[in-house]
């Protein structure tokens, strides 16, 4: 039997959405609120390619759900509420508690809320998410996808950090990881199109407005650069990504900033945009890096050469490499990020075709290249509509 199963994933001011029926993983409807408590907020959607959207006020997370449930209906793709037999939701953070998905009940909810403080921007609109559908759609079995689940497989020696040991046992402080699903997804979709005997030693980068790369080995995550939080690793659209700790309290100190206006520079003003001063949207960027914009140049070659030194330190872990894979918005969509990256990656056996890489095809590397090299649409929307489906089939 078929199943209307939606997969959600709430942020700060934004609901994104898709409708699948399940199992045939046909995709009904796309869209996302966005703008929510803003005077311009709105839902925008796409059904069978066509982009619509309605400027609707959309008060809080709950306003915005029911909003999103009418626009289904309205548009005929459920008759009834009753149709969507269930909702899978992205949580940031599960913490030590989560390897793999699970059905929200009494003590999930309240694991998310205490793992608040560890993902304060995320975890708290991922549970008003799951309380205003539990609301209006009561009926609906209800899951929750860690992006921290995929990670949980890391070797003591890749996630404990050299503080104090008892910090990690009495505070939990170690490396999580994120961006499992995407991660789980693109290795996946890897081992299925070029074989197992191909895809033994993956590095996935995942290269969005946030990014992070992971070591996967026989399809299991064994290092990954976002850490404790989402903040480190290689640089990103406005987060520094590594920095040395110290510079913390110096900017403290110097420029008398308080832990909150430290996080906001870290988290919001750095990265790519920090850098080049622009933008967070590597599209500006390149645009005024061919102009001659020098911060743009500089900006791109960090970025990159902060993912290069991860894709290193992988190949180390993994004792080689056979797939590297590029996935999200500038991994699917730069041609010029990834040549930049892989130029310096020949002695790891990896030689891109600058053709196939100008046309982002499914491979872009040369046939005779060592290393294969994947360009993979990420689909984290798909992982988690396949993670509720496990419930209901149980
Ligand atoms: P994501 O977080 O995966 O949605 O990725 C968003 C980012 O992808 C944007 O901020 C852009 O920097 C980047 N991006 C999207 N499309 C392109 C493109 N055609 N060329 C370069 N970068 C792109």
């Amino acid at each position: 039997m078929s199943n209307k199963i939606l997969a959600v994933n709430a942020g700060s001011s934004s609901i994104k959405f898709k409708l699948y029926l399940m199992p045939e993983e046909e995709l009904l409807i796309s869209g996302e609120a966005e703008n929510i408590g803003q005077s311009t907020s709105q839902i925008a959607y796409t059904i069978n390619k066509k982009r619509q959207s309605e400027s609707l006020p959309l008060t809080d997370h709950a306003s915005a759900i029911e909003n999103i449930i009418q626009i289904l209906e309205n548009s005929g793709i459920i008759k009834e509420k009753a149709e969507i037999t269930g909702v899978g939701h992205r949580i940031s953070h599960g913490g030590n508690y989560y390897t793999q998905a699970v059905q929200v009940d009494a003590d999930v909810e309240a694991k998310i809320d205490e793992l608040k403080v560890l993902s304060p921007l995320h975890n708290p609109n991922g549970l008003a998410g799951i309380k205003a559908f539990e609301k209006f759609l009561p009926q609906a079995l209800e899951v929750v996808s860690f992006d921290t689940s995929f990670h949980q497989t890391l070797p003591e020696k890749a996630f404990v950090y050299a503080l104090p040991y008892e910090y990690y046992e009495k505070y939990h402080i170690r490396k999580y990881g994120f961006h499992g699903q995407s991660h789980y997804y693109v290795s996946q979709e890897a081992r299925r199109l070029f074989g197992l005997e191909n895809t033994r030693k993956i590095i996935s980068c995942h290269l969005g407005n946030g990014s992070s790369i992971t070591a996967i080995r026989d399809g299991h995550s064994i290092n990954t650069s976002m850490g404790f939080t989402p903040l480190a690793g290689v640089v990103m659209g406005t987060r520094s990504g590594d920095i040395d700790p110290e510079i913390l309290p110096y900017l403290e100190e110097t420029l008398n900033l308080d832990s909150h206006q430290i996080r906001d520079i870290l988290n919001t003003q750095s990265g790519l945009y920090g850098i080049s001063g622009i933008s967070n949207d590597v599209r500006q960027i390149q645009t005024a890096a061919t102009q001659g914009n020098q911060r743009a140049q500089l900006a791109l070659t960090i970025f990159t050469h902060s993912i290069q030194q991860y894709i290193g330190a992988y190949a180390t872990d993994l004792n080689g490499l056979d797939t590297l894979i590029f996935t999200a918005g500038i991994g699917e969509h730069s041609a010029t990020v990834r040549e930049m990256i892989c130029r310096q990656l020949g002695y790891l056996g990896v030689q891109i075709d600058p053709d196939k890489n100008a046309h982002d095809e499914l491979v872009i590397s040369r046939p005779d290249s060592p290393v294969k090299v994947a360009v993979i649409p990420t689909n984290e929307e798909l992982v988690i509509a396949r993670d509720v489906m496990k419930f209901i089939n149980n």
